[in-house]
């Protein structure tokens, strides 16, 4: 790169799986390389604010360990012993697998596997189309989103919410369960503007005294799984002290008597002996929420990742409706926008192929699949064969051992196309070289803001990287897949599926950056009505029938509360097991992008676990030693750093670290579970039970 030439500046999105989807300008020099990358200051939301790992997103674009080569497997499975292979020969070879995975077993044995690497449409979503077309088992997405998007449409309906720019219009945020300063830098941006410029007030919930913690006026520091009996707390304070609006409460709810009946036993000091929060703090947050009708709730995924994560999430989405926030501007609650965009996406995703009768494949059983378990495979055939495109599932899938059981399969034929040589690449009989999003045409929507964004083609591709779309159409062809989609280039798909979407043409798009999807006021605050057919909010949703529009199985259980309530499903610490794990995102890292570049990997240094000092002075464990942590699952090693911003019995693993950084290979997701969450499937990454003990006792 010559940084003497003058870069011109190229308008891009961030195709990262983080809810801010920051609208970027990326210096660019000459057609192959990129320089510093900045947030675009003219847009609304991301305000000329990013992230330090994409700001030097140079970084992972021209890193000298890219794949650039397509590559065959020549040692024993996992060896990472590889020898170059031409890209006919490669496409060939997968091609032929998969014919004969489908002669022996029939087409469900081809298992097609993303996620989120990228989140452009066309990259990421485009293997459907191949899975539509070929009848290829499907693919039930559980990993993320499932018990957040659940408890929040459970209680409003419809997976949208108030406009999150409103948040510099608010009196109080309250930012629970998402380390925005880690994760979503850009809630970080809205929220001190409300208190720079208003005088607005932040609240936090969390399970460790994180950034965003650090930063709020009154941080609320709970145990983890314990969001529902701190948010039954703060609504029995404000039915307590009449600050309930009951004129609300009768016209746009549905059992709000109930509710207040229900929650006379659940005091602030029922749910301190639930979450650790004093009795104080948890006043303090209720009388806050009660004195500020423009408050905010901006709801984070965190808190969903436990058993009990969809009612937790329903629960804290309950208090905006106790005291009718949603009035206002600058109140109410947000969680993810999904709803607002409508896209049309079937020229990309072939979805009317799609044969209802094909088997899914849950996404965070991958392990129980791989391995054989005949209600993972809904008693269909064995997976024989898989093409994973944009997610790396032996680091970042739950129970790595059993998953890391089923990749060893010597009948089993796995196609990887990535960036990096992955945990999951490393297990890959072909490995397949992957374009970066500077390196190829896509478009993407903003779960935590409200645009639609064009990422174009900026630079050409080192060596001989291919898109996913050039991947999958080359497939296509080999395996006699027909549909419109496989013949048209990604300009043409997004042109196409913008205008199917009534969002005009790929040119005005290209002109205007982004599109501003916003509905009005009076729609983003369900003044008209919340999304139910009657109109009213849910404190008592139907949990089975809640409108969850994605493909789900139901794992509905009769004890799920009816109303807002702590859910004892959780893993609680018992003697063998007396700590709690979560298993946070650290600050450097997304997912498992980015613990590839130098910055990242300087700045987190080492895989490490935060444990309260008296809980290392109990267990006779020092600073920085050296220490295993199990369960019935498996085993870690790990560094102890001491950290008082957590509560006692509760350790937190920022990650997610390669497999490869743990002495043994074990990865931190050796101790979750894969056991689904309700109603609709999820992963609990941050409900675990385990044992820490010195490596040497
Ligand atoms: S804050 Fe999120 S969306 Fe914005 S640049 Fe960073 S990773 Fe991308």
């Amino acid at each position: 790169m010559n940084q003497a030439v003058r870069p011109r500046i190229a308008a891009s999105a961030c195709p990262h799986d983080c809810p801010s989807t920051c609208a970027l300008e990326v210096e660019v020099f000459g057609n192959n390389a990129i320089g510093r990358v900045r947030g675009a200051e003219d847009n609304a939301y991301t305000a000329g604010v990013i992230c330090a790992k994409v700001a030097r997103y140079a970084e992972r674009v021209h890193h000298p360990d890219r794949l650039k080569y397509p590559l065959r497997r020549t040692g024993a499975k996992g060896s990472g012993q590889f020898a170059p292979i031409s890209w006919d020969d490669a496409l060939d070879l997968v091609a032929e697998k998969f014919i004969r995975a489908e002669q022996a077993h029939g087409s469900e044995a081809v298992w097609s596997y993303l996620y989120a690497g990228t989140m452009g449409y066309v990259m990421r979503d485009g293997i459907h189309r191949l899975r539509h077309a070929k009848k290829y088992s499907g693919f039930f997405s559980t990993i993320c989103v499932n018990p957040a998007w659940t408890g929040f449409i459970a209680g409003t309906g419809l997976l949208a919410g108030a406009d999150p720019r409103e948040m510099a219009k608010s009196d109080l945020v309250v930012i629970w369960g998402t380390n925005a300063v880690n994760t979503q830098v850009n809630v970080m941006t809205h929220a001190t503007r409300a208190r720079k410029e208003r005088g607005g007030k932040i609240v936090a919930v969390d399970v460790y005294m994180n950034g965003t913690m650090r930063q709020a006026d009154l941080p609320v520091l709970i145990r983890p799984g314990t969001d529902g009996a701190l948010a039954c707390a703060v609504m029995h304070c404000l039915f307590r002290d009449d600050k309930a609006d009951w004129d609300y409460l009768d016209r746009y709810t549905d059992a709000p008597r109930e509710l207040a009946e229900h929650l006379r036993t659940r005091d602030p000091q029922w749910a301190s002996r639930i979450t650790g929060a004093p009795v104080e703090t948890i006043e303090a947050f209720a009388w806050l929420v009660g004195e500020n009708k423009r408050a905010y709730f901006r709801l984070g995924y965190g808190f969903s990742r436990s058993r009990n994560g969809a009612i937790n999430m329903h629960a804290a989405s309950c208090i905006a409706a106790v005291t009718g926030a949603w009035r206002y501007e600058g109140g109410g609650a947000f969680h993810n926008n999904g709803a607002i965009f409508h896209l049309n996406s079937s020229l990309i995703e072939g979805s009317e192929l799609r044969d209802p009768s094909i088997r899914m494949l849950d996404q965070s059983r991958i392990g129980a699949i791989l391995t054989g378990d005949e209600d993972a495979l809904r008693g269909g055939p064995p997976v024989t064969a898989m093409l994973i495109q944009n997610t790396n599932p032996v680091s970042v899938a739950p129970d790595q051992e059993t998953v890391k059981r089923g990749f060893a399969r010597a009948d089993l034929f796995v196609c990887v196309h990535e960036q990096f040589m992955t945990d999951t690449a490393k297990m890959a009989d072909v490995v397949l070289p992957a374009t970066m999003f500077v390196e190829h045409d896509d478009f993407y929507s903003a779960g935590g803001s409200q645009y639609l964004l064009l990422g174009p083609k900026l630079i050409e591709p080192p060596g001989e990287c291919r898109s996913n779309h050039e991947v999958i159409c080359g497939l296509a062809k080999r395996l006699g897949a027909e549909h419109p989609g496989f013949a048209m280039t990604p300009r043409e798909l997004i042109d196409a599926t913008l205008q199917k979407s009534g969002w005009g043409t790929l040119a005005q798009l290209e002109a205007k950056r982004w599109i501003d999807c916003q509905p009005d006021f009076a729609t983003a605050h369900y003044l008209n009505g919340f999304a139910y057919p009657d109109g009213k909010f849910r404190f008592k949703p139907d949990w089975p029938t809640v409108p969850f529009k994605r493909w789900h199985r139901t794992h509905a259980s009769p004890s799920i509360p009816s109303l807002p309530d702590h859910w004892e499903v959780i893993e609680e610490a018992d003697t063998e097991h007396p700590f709690r794990l979560a298993t946070s995102p650290a600050r450097g890292f997304l997912n498992s992008s980015f613990t590839e570049t130098p910055t990242s990997m300087a700045r987190e240094r080492r895989p490490e676990v935060m444990i309260h000092p008296d809980d290392a002075a109990a267990l006779a464990v020092t600073d920085g030693e050296e220490v295993r942590l199990g369960n019935r699952r498996g085993a870690v090693r790990l560094h102890a750093k001491f950290f008082e911003g957590v509560r006692r019995g509760v350790l937190i693993a920022e990650s997610l670290w390669p497999n490869s950084a743990y002495a043994d290979g074990r990865g931190i997701n050796t101790l979750t579970g894969a056991d689904p969450v309700a109603p609709f499937g999820g992963a609990a990454f941050h409900d675990n039970k385990v044992w820490l003990r010195k490596l040497v006792s």
